[in-house]
């Protein structure tokens, strides 16, 4: 099979088109033909080798696995050779307290796709059967791209993490990338209030015209002005995907009581924390990332019946993955980033 490989750490010119065997599922596996991955900051972290982070090379990025089953493993009867299938990026050991909970992001043997192993930027990837879902035909690959990084991170983050009710409002920094403009729309079918912040002008116009009620510039000298006329007591939540560039910025926008969703670290992974103010103002800093495969499936249906439409901003062949990477890095692109198979 053709696959996109990682063969050093480094610069987007480290990726280079190859050969790798074509896998054959193991036990409990399903094999997927890829119709469609994406690019997402997890694959710059892998590629540029950060601490912590250690893959073995060559390797194959991708978190996003979007296609049809090919060919099944022993003892697999959840998913058939034929099937159209999403899958969830991060499977668990599938019998501890955690994952018998369905947060197998929790389990201490998790495994993300792309990371902990091969993941979709190939022509198969194998993956846990249990970890697939079923993906209506109405849902375009290069859509379905979209969810099951960016688009289940902005869902966990908002559900299952901050529990936000409607009415409340949430600030997301970012507002025109991949998990930018899923979180304005999982937000409006929360019926939350976002309010976004984006770099330049068609961003923001992109920003509000998937639904957000405001679209600030982080440079204008009023950021803090314009905000607070729509929040006065200051925002129920912030989406930061940014990190330490942010973190600031972020703890003095929220309210007494509200809740920093802490997701990506884009702009620097450390940040000075008032333990004070703090606890004074009975903050919440909430650290996540993916969600569970209920939360997918649930994804999955808002996407089906329309009331989500992921913002798709690139489409390439998967083959072009550097480039794609290289747009991401650039903070040019807008929406997602998909990665699609002929
Ligand atoms: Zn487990």
């Amino acid at each position: 099979m053709k696959a996109l490989l990682l063969t050093a750490h480094g610069d987007a010119s480290v990726l280079a088109c190859g050969e790798l065997p074509t896998p054959t599922p193991g036990p409990g596996e399903a094999l997927v033909r890829l119709q469609a991955s994406g690019v997402n900051h997890m694959d710059l972290l892998i590629r540029n080798g950060y601490p912590g982070i250690a893959v073995q090379l060559p390797h194959v990025l991708g978190g996003d696995v979007v296609g049809l089953v090919a060919a099944v493993g022993r003892g697999v009867t959840t998913v058939r050779e034929g099937d159209r299938v999403i899958a969830a990026p991060v499977s668990g050991c599938g019998h501890c307290e955690r994952c018998v909970e369905g947060q197998e992001f929790l389990c201490d043997a998790w495994q993300y796709l792309g990371f902990h192993r091969p993941g979709g930027y190939a022509q198969f990837c194998c993956v846990p059967a249990r970890s697939l879902l079923a993906l209506p035909e109405s849902i375009d690959a290069g859509i379905a791209a979209a969810l099951p990084v960016a688009g289940l991170t902005a869902f966990h983050a908002m559900t299952s993490v901050a529990q936000l009710r409607a009415g409340q409002t949430i600030f997301i920094w970012g507002g025109a990338g991949a998990l930018g403009t899923m979180s304005i729309q999982i937000a409006r079918a929360l019926g939350l209030r976002p309010l976004i912040a984006a770099s330049s002008e068609e961003k923001r116009a992109l920003g509000l015209r998937l639904g957000a009620e405001l679209a600030l510039d982080p440079n204008d000298a009023d950021f803090a002005d314009r905000l607070r006329a729509v929040a006065p007591a200051g925002v129920d939540a912030v989406l930061d995907s940014v990190g330490a560039q942010t973190f600031p910025r972020s703890f003095s926008m929220v309210r007494k009581g509200g809740q920093l969703l802490l997701c990506g670290m884009i702009g620097g992974r450390e940040a000075p924390l008032s333990i004070h103010q703090t606890y004074l103002r009975h903050l919440s800093v909430r650290g996540l990332y993916l969600g569970s495969r209920a939360e997918l499936a649930t994804l999955v249906r808002l996407v089906a019946d329309r009331t989500v439409n992921p913002h798709i901003g690139t489409r390439i062949p998967f083959e072009q993955a550097a480039a794609g990477q290289q747009l991401l890095e650039s903070r040019r692109n807008q929406g997602k980033i998909a990665l699609l198979f002929s």
